[in-house]
C-alpha cells in the first residue's frame, strides 16, 4: 500500500514512541505513571515541582529524544536516579 499524502511523513516519525497514548505530557516516559506535572495538567500553570529540580543528562538519555523537552520524568524516577548515584558513591 502506498501513502499518497506527503503530510503523512511527519505522522510516521512519531510512531517510534512506544507510548499507548501517542504523546501524553502527563505521563512519565520512563515508568508510565503520572508525572504530576502541573504544566501538563494545566497549560496556564507556571509553578510545578519540575521547575525547581534539575534533570540529569544521564536520566534524560534514557528517554526517546523526541519526548525529552515535552514530557517530564516523574519524581519517583528522579528519586530513583539520585538513589542509584548515591549508592555508587558510597563504594568509593
Ligand atoms: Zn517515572
Amino acid at each position: 500500500m502506498v501513502v499518497e499524502e506527503t503530510g503523512q511523513l511527519i505522522m510516521a516519525t512519531s510512531k517510534k514512541i512506544p507510548e499507548r497514548n501517542s504523546l501524553d505530557t502527563a505521563i512519565c516516559p520512563l515508568c508510565g505513571e503520572s508525572n504530576q506535572c502541573a504544566m501538563a495538567a494545566d497549560p496556564e500553570a507556571t509553578v510545578c515541582w519540575c521547575e525547581g529540580v534539575v534533570f540529569p543528562e544521564e536520566l534524560l538519555a534514557q528517554i526517546p529524544e523526541i519526548v525529552v523537552r515535552k514530557t517530564c520524568v516523574c519524581k519517583n524516577c528522579l528519586d530513583k536516579y539520585h538513589e542509584s548515584i548515591n549508592t555508587t558513591d558510597l563504594t568509593s
